[in-house]
């Protein structure tokens, strides 16, 4: 049906990449590219021999022309964005003079500040629009499901939705005193930031790890969990009726939070760069780049993801609450495609956003959240393609 360009060959594209081979009649071509061709070339090795055609290439996504040209040759009918947060805009770019679709799975953030937010990416709306392209942002699992189940909860279960509250937990154990299930100079900067939520359409900020809550988690238990800032809070507050109040919330063990506290203390979390022997370094960056790689945690990681929502709201003037969440087990998806949940969770929903574009399901020319789109044809995929999910009309509540 057609072709898709993927760009990084990391963690959460291996798994998209395992992802479209399963899924053949729709990507009949792919091409996976980043700046190390030989990580490309190896993924390629893993997965020949099926139905979907695979080709690599070499490219800086930092670089439009560098892209345009690899689209130009390879022609393909979406991009799938699975390289970093500071490339969505240069790929975006290079989508636009193209005139193909876009995806991606988590927000611009410019290099120099741990600051995310849509306003960059939703600046090039009209652009996308007058082009007749689709840029589909956020789909991952958050952002990604996350909104898919909120767009689902408001088409089936509400009227209004007034309370949301996303928890997102990983009990996953990899044996390491500290490592991060996926990119960790990405993910260090999101979870040493201030912690923020939308109350009555205001933000309100809190210190890093200031809110704590202990939440018993179906087929986990009890585990800490800690408010977060997280991107899709911003888009859902504006596409999902009635929203009084939403609130992420990420689970951490406190031997990571130790750690953390202890690398934050001594400068290692710090994006400013230093004179290092002459050199310019980043700390972040050299942490990174002693830490264990995330992709290499697959086979050591057991235990379960459960990521999901709540919401409270409305139904023929009763309030009503529901629960959407899915369990994911480590050593399942490292036994099915050679990766951990984390990298798996955003991996599937990756691949099936491009789906939606590739048969037309979603068509909707402008840059979007992916909670503007009807959900049900991606609830349907999810089951289809390894994320089943399950609800509950009675789940615990956190105060
Ligand atoms: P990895 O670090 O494992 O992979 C990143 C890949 O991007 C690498 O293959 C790297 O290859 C490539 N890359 C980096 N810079 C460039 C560049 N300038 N040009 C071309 N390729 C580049 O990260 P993950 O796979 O763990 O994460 C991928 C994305 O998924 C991130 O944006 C992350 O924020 C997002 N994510 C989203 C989640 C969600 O639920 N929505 C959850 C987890 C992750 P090379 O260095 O060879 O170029």
């Amino acid at each position: 049906m057609g072709k898709a360009l993927i760009i990084g060959a990391g963690g959460v594209a291996s798994v998209c990449i395992h992802k479209c081979c399963q899924n053949s009649d729709v990507f009949e071509e792919i091409c996976i590219a980043s700046r190390t061709k030989s990580k490309c070339d190896a993924l390629k090795a893993k997965l020949d021999g099926g139905k979907t055609k695979i080709s690599t290439a070499q490219v800086n996504a930092d670089n439009v022309d560098e892209l345009i040209a690899l689209i130009n040759q390879f022609k393909p009918d979406v991009v799938i964005n699975l390289a970093l947060p500071y490339q969505d805009l240069t790929i975006m770019d290079a989508c636009l003079a193209t005139k193909v679709n876009y995806v991606d799975t988590a927000n611009y953030e410019p290099l120099d500040t741990a600051k995310f937010e849509y306003k960059w990416q939703w600046a090039y709306r009209e652009r996308f629009e007058q082009a007749g392209i689709t840029a589909l942002l956020g789909s991952g699992f958050d952002p990604g499901v996350t909104g898919v189940f909120s767009a689902y909860a408001m088409k089936h279960e509400f009227d209004e939705i007034n309370y949301i509250d996303i928890l997102d937990c990983n009990a996953g154990d990899h044996g390491y005193p500290f490592a991060t299930n996926f990119n960790p100079e990405i993910n260090i900067r999101e979870v040493s930031a201030k912690g923020s939520y939308i109350e009555d359409g205001k933000w309100i900020e809190t210190e890093p790890m200031e809110i704590k809550r202990v939440y018993n988690f179906p087929e986990v238990g009890e585990k800490d969990m800690y408010l977060l800032h997280h991107e899709e809070l911003e888009s859902l507050a504006l596409n999902i009726k009635g929203i009084k109040r939403i609130r992420f919330f990420m689970t951490f063990g406190q031997s990571y939070l130790t750690h953390l506290k202890c690398l934050e203390n001594v400068g290692m979390t710090s994006i400013e760069p230093i004179d290092f022997e002459g050199h310019k370094i980043v700390p972040l960056q050299f942490l990174k780049a002693v830490l264990p790689d995330p992709a290499s945690l697959g086979p050591r990681t057991k235990g379960k993801t459960n990521i999901g929502c709540i919401f409270i709201g409305k139904k023929d003037g009763k309030e009503k609450t529901y629960y959407l969440y899915n369990v994911c087990d480590h050593e399942e998806c490292y036994k099915e495609v050679g990766s951990q949940a984390v990298s798996y969770t955003t991996g599937v929903p990756a691949m099936i956003g491009a789906a939606m574009l590739l048969t037309g399901k979603w068509n909707k020319p402008g840059v979007h959240n992916i909670e503007e789109f009807d959900p049900d044809p991606f609830m349907d995929a999810l089951n289809q393609f390894g994320l089943p999910w399950k609800e509950s009309y009675h789940p615990d509540l956190v105060d």
